[in-house]
């Protein structure tokens, strides 16, 4: 199998052996013997390796990324999010089918705050924590970084957490923009997950509308 990491990623980036959160390894290890296929290790980044865009998602899903390799690839939150990203010229291709298609990000990454599949879908506090200095490395080596898009309020307190900001200062909403710094813009929108689509929480048109303020921004 294609190495499922576009770019050479530093280890304090991404460390394909952590084990750093014990309840989330041993699941890992579960889920591998009942799917040997199943890529079952940390997620790595995937996109552009010095984008101006930054997507950050909550956590591989079971038969998704956790099982390609690639985060949002697999399963139900993948086709809004490439769809969404191609329409607005950050991405190559309008699917991601596997870690060895061609698709290429353009001026975007996409990232997730926990790296491993938590049971559930549901990473511990903790888990999240612990995975928070991989994601501060790489927002910190991400040096033409102008915009983050945070889907739901796990990766939006992971990305705050990272950056050592406080949440009352920067309240999740949906499509709300804060200005970090004069170069730094953090859009919200809610999380492309099956549960929000389906029940009409995030319609295409609402995930469009973040993208499109997220393209003038980055054009202007
Ligand atoms: S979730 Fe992050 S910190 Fe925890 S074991 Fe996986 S890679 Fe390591």
């Amino acid at each position: 199998m294609a190495s499922p990491a576009a770019v050479p990623l530093a280890t304090s980036v991404y460390d394909p052996d952590c084990r750093r959160c014990p309840r989330l390894a041993h699941f890992l290890d579960e889920v591998k013997h009942d799917h040997p296929g199943y890529f079952c290790k940390p997620v790595p980044p995937f996109g552009a390796a010095h984008p101006r865009l930054i997507v950050v998602g909550l956590a591989p899903g079971l038969h998704g990324a956790n099982a390609t390799g690639r985060p949002f690839t697999g399963d139900w939150c993948g086709p809004l999010l490439y769809s969404s990203l191609h329409r607005f010229g950050f991405a190559s291709a309008s699917e991601s089918r596997s870690v060895d298609d061609g698709l290429k990000l353009i001026d975007c990454r996409i990232t997730n705050a926990v790296k491993c599949l938590p049971p559930q879908n549901k990473p511990e506090r903790s888990e999240v924590r612990n995975c928070t200095s991989f994601l501060g490395a790489e927002l910190a080596e991400a040096s033409q970084l102008r915009v983050l898009l945070t889907l739901g309020t796990v990766a939006h307190q992971a990305v705050l957490d990272a950056l050592r900001l406080r949440l009352r200062d920067y309240p999740f909403a949906h499509h709300r923009r804060h200005q970090l710094t004069d170069a730094l813009v953090l859009f919200n929108s809610y999380h492309v997950s099956r549960y929000n689509t389906q029940t009409g929480r995030l319609t295409e048109a609402m995930f469009h509308s973040v993208l499109a303020d997220i393209r003038k921004l980055l054009d202007s």
